[in-house]
Order: C-alpha cells, then sequence, then structure tokens
C-alpha cells in the first residue's frame, strides 16, 4: 500500500534513504541547504521532517507542525531537536543508534595511536622536508589501560576493538552494564575516580546532559596521571575545555584528541596551539557505511511507523 504523505528532509542526507522512502509512495522534499525561516514557512505541510546536525527543530518551528508525526535524526544524539516540544505535540522523535556505533568506536581507535605515535606530527615533519624519527619515540597500546566512560552502543564497540589490541578495560556507566559484554572484553568495572586514576587512556561515550556537563573539569583531571591521554567523541561540553587546555599546557595531562567541541566549529580554539593536542571536526560518524546504514535504519523506521507497525 503506498503511503501518501510528505516528507521535508532539511539535510544532506545518503540518497538511499529517499530511494526507500519513495518507493513507498512518500513525497520527498530535498531541501539540504533549507534556512530556519523557510522551515518555518513550510513544516506545516509535512508529515515528516528530517535532520541530521545542521538543521535544529526549535519549539518555535514544532508549534508550527501542525500535520507532523515524526520528526527523524539520521544520526545519533538528538540535542538539535526540541523533544519536549514535540511530545507536547504527540510528534514521535527517532534517531538511528545503530549507524555511527563502528564509525566513531574506530575512530577513537585512530586518536589513540595518533596520540600514541604522534601521526599527525610525523606526517606534518616529513611535508616540511625533515625527518624526525629519533624524536618519534612512540608507546603501544597493547597493555595500556583504557577507561570507557559510558557503556552504550558505542562504548561497548569501542571496547571489543580495545580488546583485540591488548588493552585492559575498565567501565563506568550510571546504568548497568551489559553482562556479556564484560565477560567477553574481561570489563573492570569501576567508579569514575578509580577510573581516572588508573587509565592511559580515557574515553568520554555519554550524552551531554546537565549531570555530564563538564563531568571532566579541573579537579577531575587532576586525579588523572600526568601521562593520561584523553579522547573525546561524545559531545563538546563534557569536558571542561578550559581545565584541559591549562592541565595539557603543565604538564598535568599526557595528550587529548578532541572531535567535538563546546563551539563549533573549533577552528579558532586555543587548544589547537598545543603540540600534544589533536582534533578532528567532529567527524565520529562520518563514514559512507555509516551514513547507508543510518538512511535505511530511519526509513525503516519511519515507513514502520507510518504503517503503525511501531
Ligand atoms: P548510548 O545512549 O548508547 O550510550 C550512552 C551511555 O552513557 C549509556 O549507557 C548511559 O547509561 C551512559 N551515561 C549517561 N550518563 C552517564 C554518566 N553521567 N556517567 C556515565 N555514563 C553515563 O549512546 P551512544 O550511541 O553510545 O553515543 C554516545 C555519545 O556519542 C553521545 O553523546 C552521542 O551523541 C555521541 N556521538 C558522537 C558522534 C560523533 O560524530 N562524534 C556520532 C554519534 C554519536
Amino acid at each position: 500500500m503506498s503511503l501518501n504523505q510528505s516528507v521535508l528532509i532539511c539535510d544532506q542526507v545518503n540518497p538511499k534513504l529517499n530511494e526507500i522512502l519513495e518507493k513507498n509512495g512518500l513525497q520527498i522534499t530535498y531541501e539540504p541547504e533549507i534556512t530556519p525561516d523557510q522551515i518555518a514557512e513550510k513544516i506545516g505541510n509535512y508529515q515528516v521532517v528530517v535532520v541530521r546536525s545542521r538543521t535544529k527543530i526549535t519549539k518555535d518551528l514544532i508549534q508550527r507542525a501542525d500535520k507532523c508525526k515524526i520528526i527523524a535524526r539520521v544520526g545519533v544524539g538528538l540535542d538539535n531537536i526540541d523533544q519536549e516540544a514535540a511530545k507536547e505535540k504527540n510528534i514521535r522523535v527517532i534517531n538511528a543508534v545503530e549507524g555511527a556505533m563502528n564509525a566513531v568506536a574506530e575512530l577513537v581507535v585512530g586518536l589513540m595511536l595518533s596520540l600514541a605515535r604522534e601521526i599527525p606530527r610525523a606526517d606534518r615533519e616529513v611535508r616540511n622536508g625533515n625527518w624526525i624519527k629519533k624524536e618519534l619515540m612512540g608507546t603501544e597500546l597493547r597493555g595500556k589501560y583504557l577507561g570507557i566512560i559510558g557503556l552504550g552502543n558505542i562504548g561497548k564497540r569501542l571496547g571489543r576493538l580495545a580488546k583485540s589490541f591488548n588493552m585492559n578495560i575498565i567501565g563506568f556507566d550510571v546504568m548497568p552494564i551489559d553482562e556479556e559484554f564484560s565477560k567477553e572484553v574481561g570489563l573492570m568495572k569501576a567508579d569514575l575516580g578509580t577510573l581516572l586514576a588508573s587509565a592511559d587512556y580515557v574515553s568520554l561515550h555519554v550524552p551531554l546532559l546537565d549531570s555530564t556537563k563538564h563531568m571532566i573539569n579541573a579537579e577531575k583531571i587532576s586525579t588523572m596521571k600526568n601521562t593520561a591521554r584523553i579522547i573525546n567523541t561524545s559531545r563538546g561540553g563534557v569536558i571542561d575545555e578550559d581545565a584541559l587546555y591549562d592541565a595539557l599546557k603543565n604538564g598535568n595531562l599526557g595528550g587529548a584528541a578532541l572531535d567535538v567541541f563546546e563551539i563549533e566549529p573549533a577552528t579558532s580554539n586555543n587548544l589547537r596551539e598545543l603540540p600534544n593536542f589533536i582534533s578532528t571536526p567532529h567527524m565520529g560518524a562520518q563514514t559512507k557505511e555509516a551514513q547507508s546504514l543510518a538512511a535505511n535504519v530511519i526509513a525503516e523506521k519511519i515507513i514502520q511507523i507510518l504503517r503503525g507497525v511501531i
């Protein structure tokens, strides 16, 4: 049965999403550069609104979305959608947690290796004609302690990947941790204090909430080894960037790699001037596989909701 409903796609998405929706009879308006004012004008005409990260679906927009049944985020975090306002208007908000899981976890491994072996610096120096082999005495991941904060989808995938590097995995979560996963990787469950004090690498995989805002601050950093390295691919704001800057500058922390920042794009962030800091431009889920998987998952969820299956 053809679903005779209209979908407004507000950001650039994998073409598979449009294909699947169209096959099911949905009418697509694809406007990946649409502005908030243009959305405000049109949103009242659509049953489904699709976004990635660029578009913010605010309370004001939701109040105008009189026909809307679903707001879909082709990604994980829902911080760009006012979920309370959507709930009040009986609009389902859906996301695709499965898409990014492996992509983000693999990026963390890449960032850990980049910190351990100074790969970005090595590349820069060779490009500049400098053969600084003797300065590049690195360390290995094997045998090091990796503290994972937040053992949801991405944290667990990282644990499994890190196990294959023979790292020792320490985990902290506010919710009970999956027992099968714990057994598989030989997880050492710990409280946050023990994890921070013991880890050589700390990787953050929590959502940004009031309770996680600046959960890594000056006081917490002061309990970490001064050789420890911290990686954040979750959300900017989970780490206090001023405290991180001071610790890296003063030798109280070994290194840091951030994919996410309090203010993005972080092209003028002062962390960039530090030699023991590396960064990527919020590209955790930016793989062909992740985008394709997320598009499939979202398309299927939209169709099933409109057909009343879920
Ligand atoms: P998830 O919901 O599966 O897991 C999050 C885990 O954090 C849960 O187990 C939860 O219990 C735990 N948690 C919540 N508050 C906590 C606290 N105070 N202390 C310890 N644990 C806490 O989420 P996920 O799919 O694994 O995503 C993790 C993070 O990665 C999210 O912030 C998401 O937005 C972000 N993310 C980033 C990118 C990127 O491009 N860099 C891509 C996808 C997801």
